[in-house]
């Protein structure tokens, strides 16, 4: 068994892994790292050709795939560093494509807004198992933040490889079951490759519901009066979502989603039924000016829900901050962060503008209202404990986090290069 670790090994972003088993690759998720177009001013993604997009780092180099015998492409789960890069690669590969609903329905709609290749691979909505030639491969339930997200077990006769994908061990979920503890423990994987995003962190990570009451700790407070309300989440954050729009029903506000991202991921989060709490969707620039301008002049009565967490020129937020919109915020105002700042320059950067143009209107900043989805390190303890692999690949890092994994790994029994493994992207490990 062979594992070609090809993107995600030195960075967040730009997830890919291939296994190889008797000639026969399966790839697990084919991500792309945004930031390497966000450092060019005035550069659209949609806009640059795969080929150039591989030059500049934005999606895997998958060379060392060329000429193999490709099987499938599995996807844990819908966000951008796992799936970004289908529509780019995905038509070079004459194989299916594998996913939960909510993922392939995302994919699609991205393989829709393609310009310059056509991916016609088939696409393939799992809730459990698939089998593709001589290998099983299995959907267990896992939890993250964005809805569907599973663990991927690939069975073949040379043993079970489990891929991770990003996760979380959340035992109170507000969509979704809590991770298939039962199955993992049955699993014994020959190898694990696994998330390494937050292993450095030397903590549990809490659950979702622990976002719920941050949220409404404040949003409920009755001592504490309130006229505009502005929130922003990921678009992807579909449970925090939900949490918000109960939130305003139980506050007697009307929630509005507004920005085309939110609207993409919420609208094909209802069209499932993975939620039903409708909301007023809002997408394009000029119907969200005019609804801002009644929102204006009723500030009290709505709770907004925009685009822009991570202070995006083009978001719906930094048009706010930026007064390009009839929506004019104040010092009775406040505007709510429901997320972390991804800590990346060009983030922390567009955040502090974002912040500061707040801050000169006098609107009132709640930051931070969040919890991660991803496990930290006591979590990934657990998670070893549970799962027991022969071997462990950590992926989805920079080299600091896979080392942090490796570390864990050493604490708990495992010796690096025996049966952990750190690698870089475009390296391979070989199981034997
Ligand atoms: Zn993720």
């Amino acid at each position: 068994m062979k594992i070609y670790t090809i993107g995600g090994y030195e960075e967040i972003g730009k997830n890919m892994t291939a296994v190889e088993i008797d000639n026969d690759i399966f790839i697990f998720d084919m991500g792309i790292k945004l930031d390497r177009v966000m450092i060019h001013e005035d550069t659209n993604l949609q806009d640059i050709p795969p080929k150039k997009l591989r030059k500049l780092g934005v999606i895997p180099d998958d060379s060392i795939l060329s000429n193999k015998n490709i099987r499938a492409i599995i996807l844990s789960h819908g966000h951008l560093d796992h799936i970004g890069a289908v529509p780019k690669m995905a038509h070079n590969y004459k194989c299916p494509i594998i996913g939960t609903k909510y993922t392939i329905g995302l994919v699609s709609s991205l393989i829709k807004e393609e310009p310059f290749s056509k991916c016609s691979n088939q696409l393939i909505a799992v809730n459990k198992k698939v089998e593709i030639g001589d290998c099983e491969i299995e959907f267990i339930n896992s939890t993250h933040s964005i809805p569907e997200t599973k663990f991927v077990a690939l069975h073949s006769k040379e043993g079970t490889v489990l891929y991770t994908g990003d996760f979380k061990l959340d035992m109170h979920p507000t969509i979704g079951e809590k991770p298939d503890f039962k199955r993992l423990r049955k699993l014994n994987p020959k190898v694990m490759i696994t998330d390494s995003t937050k292993a450095p962190e030397e903590t549990k990570t809490p659950s979702e519901k622990v976002a719920v009451t941050m949220l409404q700790d404040f949003l409920l407070d009755e001592n504490d009066e309130k006229k505009g309300i502005v929130t922003t989440t990921f678009a992807s954050h579909i449970a925090r979502i939900k949490t918000l729009l109960e939130t305003a029903d139980k506050m007697e506000r009307i929630p509005i989603l507004l920005g085309r991202s939110l609207c993409k991921y919420y609208g094909i989060a209802l069209k499932l039924g993975i939620v039903n709490n409708g909301a007023k969707m809002v997408k394009r620039r000029n119907s969200i000016d005019k609804k801002f301008k009644d929102i204006n002049k009723e500030k009290e009565k709505y709770l907004v829900i925009t685009t822009g967490s991570q202070g995006e020129k083009e978001a719906v937020l930094s048009r706010i901050a930026n007064k390009e919109t009839p929506l004019l915020l104040n010092k009775k105002d406040t505007v709510l962060f429901s997320t972390s700042t991804i800590p990346h320059p060009i983030n922390i950067a567009n955040r502090y503008k974002l912040e500061a143009k707040l801050k000169m209107q006098k609107v009132r900043i709640i930051k931070d209202v969040h919890v991660s989805g991803h496990a930290s390190k006591e979590d990934l303890r657990e998670f070893l404990r549970i799962v027991k692999p022969e071997n462990i690949v950590p992926t989805h890092g920079e080299y600091t986090m896979l080392a942090s994994w490796a570390e864990l790994g050493e604490e708990e029994g495992y010796t690096i290069e025996k049966d952990i493994f750190i690698r870089r992207n475009g390296q391979e490990v070989v199981i034997e």
